[in-house]
């Protein structure tokens, strides 16, 4: 989905027995749509197996749906329809097997307010009056229209949808078109349309789109051979389309270059006009920007690629193909989609067109609620995920490295359904060597990964150290700051810093030097000790020999006039992941502990960030 949540409840609503006992296999989704009423009618046949016995069966199908009868192991049963749950009444425990069970309703499915925020319906004409009708129900779920196992940890295998619609209209689904075929429903000439979408797939991906569309369509010559790409738009916008699309194919490439091949061949890609703005419905993307650039348009102003198809697109990988478990994981689909903006942007355009479009990024993180959270109203699981994935990229110093470990990624949870704790271990695994690969080698590795230097070599660094970085990101809404201080002695100048952060927070940093060929050096500052670095001499870890480095005479001068920490040490573009606090020295000391924490000047703070407006804000309240 894209950004900008508004506020919206869940009616997820589960039996606790039935978590991890029924796994839904196959659903054969089968609908009647009256757009003049706004209504649909039909039946969901629902496969399904129990892994462990149970003695209650629930489904989930809005309350404003109509039952008509549920049918089970040959006979109508008894059902009851509350807080939009259908309970099951069982005469006996279901012990382990393969199951189906139908539910016939008819009803008129809720309107979407704002889709594809809130999710639901939308009922629109194009400008010949046709009628143009799609569904978005991300975060509300898919019991807003069918009937079904509505928990995001229970994928089907695989769907049949059959729609009938109007004669003069087309149905746009998942997957592969079976067939279509003129049909009669109460007198009235209608067509049906068989859709079979066959891999496992979120609930909410799952998407119905009715149209007077036109199709045409293309073919990647892919990493995995022939992708079929299928584009359905409004007949009045076809010419500008076909011009318009032609950035997915390159973009196609990339991703598979960067992410591995695109996770659904044999359901090939779709580009689906709709009257919202986007939803990465898998293999069936809906499409609604217009088909301008940016967003809608209108940001970033100079970008020349349309927003909607680039991240929409990433979550046929980021989200897709991995897929969270809860909603509290969608930092997991989100975070990775927004960052393969910024990954495009550098194949396109480069690093330093990579630095600015993630400052544009950087302008909406709110540092209010941890990225992993309940609370949707935020959108730092975006924009605040994709920088801290691009700082674990600067932490890990080896492009090589990284790009495999996150290719690696997709390999390793193909299909599957992850949540937080396995992309958390993942990465410690990977960073740190003990990660067992399953990719096979050589089709997608880079030459370089087995020579690369690993975060684990390079740096005296250990994986709780990487966890920590994990719990200050994920889930704690404030960044970590580094606090320094000048002191001096005789002749020489001191940098005294620190994190103020979570425990065993140990985030090395760049520190720019200001030459020509800038240099990155990694400090690793932690939170209870002091470093110390004399102006003519080196840094010294007091505790850690490690991190003995001799530096360039230079370079606390340059550092007292700007600091550059951690991310750039190409561009012009400062970044930081971390608030800077800068204190003054009053006492003649070089013992932390012993440094009276007064108050920063604010003067001597303009002074050491001329270019704060770059920065995170540097909030002097914060740390008192
Ligand atoms: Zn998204």
């Amino acid at each position: 989905m894209t950004r900008f949540f508004v506020f919206f409840f869940f009616f997820f609503s589960f039996s606790f027995s039935q978590i991890q006992k029924v796994d839904v296999s196959f659903y054969d989704l089968d609908l009647d749509f009256d757009i003049e009423n706004k209504s649909i009618k039909g039946s969901n046949t629902i496969f399904f197996n129990v892994l462990e016995s149970i003695d209650t069966l629930q489904l989930n199908l809005f309350q404003n749906f109509f039952i008509d009868s549920i049918l089970f192991l040959d006979s109508k049963c008894d059902f009851k329809h509350i807080d939009n749950n259908i309970h099951i009444f069982l005469k006996d425990a279901l012990h382990v097997g393969a199951y189906d069970i139908e539910v016939f309703y008819q009803g008129k499915p809720q309107i979407a307010k704002n889709a594809p925020w809130d999710g639901g319906f939308v009922w629109d004409k194009d400008s010949f009056g046709n009628d143009w009708v799609g569904v978005a129900c991300q975060g509300i779920g898919s019991s807003v229209w069918w009937p079904g196992h509505d928990v995001l940890y229970d994928e089907a295998d695989s769907i049949r949808f059959s729609a009938t619609v109007p004669e003069n209209l087309k149905v746009v689904s998942n997957g592969d078109l079976s067939f279509s075929k003129d049909t009669i429903v109460n007198g009235f000439h209608k067509k049906l349309f068989v859709w079979k979408n066959s891999y496992p797939i979120n609930n909410y991906n799952l998407s119905v789109n009715i149209a007077d569309y036109q199709h045409f369509s293309d073919t990647l010559l892919g990493v995995n051979g022939g992708l079929n790409l299928d584009y359905y738009v409004l007949k009045e916008n076809f010419d500008v389309a076909v011009k318009h699309f032609s950035q997915v194919k390159p973009m196609l490439h990339f991703f598979e270059k960067k992410f591995g091949p695109y996770p659904f061949y044999s359901d090939g890609y779709a580009l689906v006009e709709t009257p919202y703005l986007g939803m990465e419905h898998q293999t069936c993307i809906a499409y609604g920007n217009q088909f301008k650039k940016g967003y809608l348009g209108k940001f970033p102003s100079d970008i020349d690629f349309d927003f909607i198809i680039i991240h929409e697109t990433a979550h046929e990988w980021w989200g897709n193909n991995i897929s969270m478990g809860h909603m509290n994981d969608m930092w997991i689909h989100e975070a990775f989609a927004t960052y393969a903006e910024a990954l495009y942007v550098e194949e396109m355009y480069g690093y330093d067109e990579m630095l600015v479009y993630l400052n544009y990024q950087k302008k909406k993180i709110k540092n209010k609620h941890p990225i992993k959270s309940d609370f949707f109203s935020s959108t730092d699981m975006y924009y605040k995920g994709s920088w801290m994935l691009h700082t674990l990229r600067t932490v890990l110093g080896n492009d090589y490295r990284w790009d495999d470990i996150i290719k690696g990624l997709q390999f390793e949870f193909k299909d599957k359904i992850v949540n937080t704790n396995d992309i958390i271990q993942y990465f410690m695994n990977s960073f740190f060597g003990v990660y067992k690969s399953k990719r096979k080698e050589g089709d997608y590795l880079s030459q370089n990964y087995q020579d690369s230097i690993s975060y684990l070599y390079n740096r005296s660094n250990k994986p709780e150290n990487l966890k920590a970085f994990f719990q200050q990101y994920l889930f704690e809404s404030d960044l970590p700051i580094l606090e320094y201080f000048y002191s001096y002695e005789g002749e020489g100048t001191f940098l005294n810093f620190r994190w103020n952060a979570v425990s065993d927070f140990d985030m090395p940093i760049i520190i720019n030097n200001g030459k020509e060929k800038k240099q990155r050096k990694n400090l690793t500052p932690n939170r209870k000790k002091t470093y110390l670095a004399r102006k003519d001499a080196f840094i010294k870890g007091r505790d850690n020999p490690n991190i003995n480095k001799k530096l360039p005479l230079a370079l606390w001068d340059d550092v007292i006039s700007f600091f550059d920490f951690y991310i750039n040490t190409i561009g012009e573009v400062p970044d930081s992941s971390f608030y800077i606090q800068h204190y003054t020295w009053i006492y003649p000391t070089n013992v932390w502990g012993k440094i009276p924490l007064i108050e920063p000047i604010v003067d001597d703070n303009q002074h050491h960030f001329d270019r704060t407006e770059d920065f995170f804000l540097i909030d002097i309240k914060k740390i008192k």
